[in-house]
């Protein structure tokens, strides 16, 4: 077992190859066939039907051939052999060759009832019973549908079933049975309708149609016609036929144009499917109403196509209505001979299928030819089976033909009685056929009010749909307006939203950022005030005596040349004091050189508290002090320098009272009027030190004016 599975994995590859191969060489044969057979075929779907037959035929050699059977069997063992087979039984039906499907599903349901697949046998049975019926085989049909039918029960499939029926109405109609037909029918309707299957209900239905046109029924079969054709939509494969049952039914009435219309209808449905079959069974059917209307080159050209298309596709059932409506057409056109061939032909096709209707009408239509050619004892032989069949099969028109007939052979014969007795019989059936038109015009009119009026209803229906449809579109419309408005609103507020949040984080960063300057600006300004503070410390230090915290030496100096020059420039006046401490050396001598210090401090502090805020104070150098005076003349500088020397005194009696003599100072004042042009600092301040020497000089703690007359005595 191993070991030949592993044989068989190692010969998959080859054996597809070798597959690949039979099919390439069916397709070379195919296309050679059909160029084979190219040549001499007057019908162009004629043509098609036989190319069709010929690539099954080439198809079925290569696929269904022994070699390729083999390769299958080695690569899938029978499952493979039995698919194969019923592929090409599907091809071959699809292109229109039964013969070739019925026998290669033969074939195929043989493996499948071996290897107990109840599923495909079933399909098989099915299509066996399909191909059969269109092949005339009629027993086979029915066999294999019976089978099909039993297996649909057993594993509950209910649309094999209904298919089995419709076959076996369609077999027990052609064989006449038409009580069985019917009941076969409305049960194939009814399962195919429990099975949800609308076509293949409406197919049942217009098959009953038919059969109830035979049955004489005439407004239930136009009923059933019309009824299927309002679902063509959902199986345009049975438009053709059902277009064909009504060109026949308004036959049947007479009324010529509808048939006409209804005939060419069909005729480019079955050319819209593409099908040689169908348009075949149409073309025949319009050739037999082209007979009827005594259009006899029309009927034979129509019957010689669908005859051509039916030889092509070994459609033995049509080739036997093709040849009867071809001989009728020739003898319509008194080419008796032709005629004939073609009716002894319909007649053998019609006994071998068994087709009884076949069968009478092709005898009536011999008879006919044989009294043309004045063949009385032919006429004669051909003539009460015709009238049999014909009375069997209720063809009433066909009957009263016949029944015509039979009285002429009769009264050609002599026999009188014979003749009335056919003549009386003809009359009946011409009444009943008068009546009978009568009453189907009537139903017919009746029928088609009916339905004129359900089509008004429908019209109402399908306008109410129009309104409804259009409603829901402006629905729609309103729908994808409000979407399309709303997802704007969305995307806009989504923008916004997104914007908002990208604002507010920069604003956070902003914020952030703002904080960080404000702490920065903070730590500047403490930075800048401290620096200002140092700056100011600085300043001071730099502009400050230590010692006494009035101005030191350099700023006192740099003040006074400024506010100097100010007061020349502006005319004003300015006065300049020099104070010196008396006998300052015997303090630091008698109590230190620190406590001499701290006199120093308290003594410029004493001076400050009697200057003005305007006024400029510094040391000098040592015990000296300078006060530069705004805005005072001479009188009122003597006032002020008396003022401070007092204050000084006071402030020392109460600050240093350990101090004996106290501590006083001396003042020389000068004024910048008393001097004369130019003056500078220097001047001035050797002006107060003369006069600060007189106050010396006068006993000290006194103040002093420098007085320009006297220098110039001195
Ligand atoms: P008079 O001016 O009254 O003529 O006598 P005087 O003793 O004040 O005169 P002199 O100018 O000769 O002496 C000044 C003294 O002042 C000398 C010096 O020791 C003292 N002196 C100068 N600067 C300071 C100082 O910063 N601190 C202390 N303690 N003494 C100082
Ligand atoms: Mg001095
Ligand atoms: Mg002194």
């Amino acid at each position: 077992m191993q070991l030949r599975s592993a044989g068989n994995h190692r010969y998959r590859h080859p054996l597809r190859l070798l597959l690949a191969g039979a099919c390439a060489s069916a397709a070379v044969a195919a296309v050679a066939a059909v160029a084979a057979g190219a040549q001499d075929r007057a019908w162009p779907r004629a043509q098609l039907a036989a190319d069709s037959r010929h690539i099954a035929a080439a198809v079925e050699q290569g696929l269904a051939g022994d070699a390729a059977l083999e390769i299958a069997s080695a690569i899938g063992g029978l499952p493979a052999r039995q698919a194969l087979l019923a592929a090409v039984g599907n091809f071959a039906e699809a292109i229109d060759a039964p013969a070739i499907a019925d026998r290669e599903w033969t074939r195929a349901l043989a493996i499948a009832n071996r290897r107990g697949d109840a599923h495909a046998s079933l399909s098989l049975n099915r299509a066996i019973a399909r191909s059969a019926l269109a092949l005339g085989d009629y027993d086979r049909a029915r066999a294999y549908a019976d089978r099909a039918a039993a297996l649909g029960r057993i594993v509950g499939n209910r649309s094999a079933q209904a298919d089995a029926e419709n076959i076996l109405g369609i077999v027990d109609r052609r064989r006449a049975h038409l009580d069985s037909a019917i009941e076969r029918q409305q049960k194939a309707r009814a399962l195919f309708a429990e099975d949800g299957n609308e076509a293949g209900a409406m197919r049942a239905l217009s098959d009953l149609g038919t059969i109830w046109r035979d049955h004489g029924d005439f407004a239930k079969a136009l009923e059933a016609q019309l009824e299927a054709l309002g679902d063509q939509d959902t199986d345009g494969d049975r438009l053709e036929h059902v277009y064909r049952n009504l060109g026949l039914l308004y036959r049947d009435i007479e009324d010529e144009a509808a048939s006409r219309d209804y005939f060419r209808r069909a005729l480019a449905a079955a050319d819209a499917r593409g099908t040689p079959s169908s348009y075949s069974t149409s073309i025949g059917s319009y050739a037999s109403l082209l007979n009827e209307l005594g259009e006899y080159a029309g009927a034979r050209d129509a019957a010689g196509e669908a005859l051509a298309i039916d030889d092509a596709l070994d459609d033995r059932p049509h080739q036997g209505l093709d040849h009867l409506e071809l001989g009728r057409a020739l003898l319509g056109l008194r080419d008796n001979a032709a005629a004939v061939v073609h009716l002894e032909k319909a007649l053998q096709l019609g006994r071998e299928l068994r087709q009884r209707e076949i069968v009478a009408r092709a005898l009536l239509h011999l008879t006919q030819a044989a009294l043309a050619e004045h063949d009385t004892l032919r006429a004669r032989g051909l003539i009460d089976e015709a009238i049999a069949g014909l009375e069997a099969t209720q063809l009433r028109q066909q009957l009263a033909q016949a029944y015509a007939l039979r009285e002429q052979l009769a009264r050609s014969e002599g026999n009188a009685d014979e003749a009335l007795r056919f003549a009386h019989k003809y009359e009946q059936v011409r009444e009943d056929l008068i009546g009978l038109r009568t009453s189907r015009q009537l139903a017919a009119l009746e029928v088609r009010h009916e339905r004129a009026e359900s089509e008004q209803r429908l019209a109402l229906l399908a306008k109410d749909n129009e309104l409804q449809a259009a409603r829901i579109e402006r629905q729609a419309l309103t729908r994808d307006i409000v979407l399309t408005v709303l997802g704007g609103l969305a995307l806009a507020f989504g923008a916004l939203v997104w914007r908002h949040r990208a604002v507010r984080r920069l604003n956070q960063q902003l914020a952030q950022r703002n904080e960080e300057f404000a702490r920065q600006r903070i730590e500047l300004d403490a930075a800048n005030t401290t620096l200002r503070e140092q700056a100011v410390d600085l300043l001071r230090a730099a502009t400050t005596d230590s010692l006494t915290q009035v101005a030191n030496r350099g700023h006192l100096l740099h003040g006074l040349a400024k506010r100097l020059a100010e007061a020349i420039a502006d005319g004003r006046r300015l006065t300049l004091l020099l104070i010196d401490f008396d006998h300052f050396k015997k303090i630091n001598d008698l109590r230190g050189h620190l406590f001499g210090d701290h006199i120093l401090a308290l003594g410029a502090n004493a001076i400050r508290e009697r200057l003005s805020a305007d006024d400029l104070l510094g040391r000098f150098g040592g015990e000296e002090f300078v006060a530069v005076l705004s805005d005072r003349d001479g009188n009122e500088a003597v006032v002020l320098a008396e003022a401070i020397r007092e204050h000084v005194a006071a402030a020392m009696a109460q600050s240093a009272p350990e101090l004996s003599g106290g501590a006083t100072i001396s003042i020389g004042v000068a004024c910048l009027a008393d001097l004369p042009a130019p003056v500078d600092s220097a001047l001035l301040l050797e002006a107060a030190d003369r006069a600060l020497y007189l106050a010396k000089h006068d006993g000290r703690n006194r103040v002093r004016r420098f007085q320009p007359r006297r220098e110039t005595i001195d």
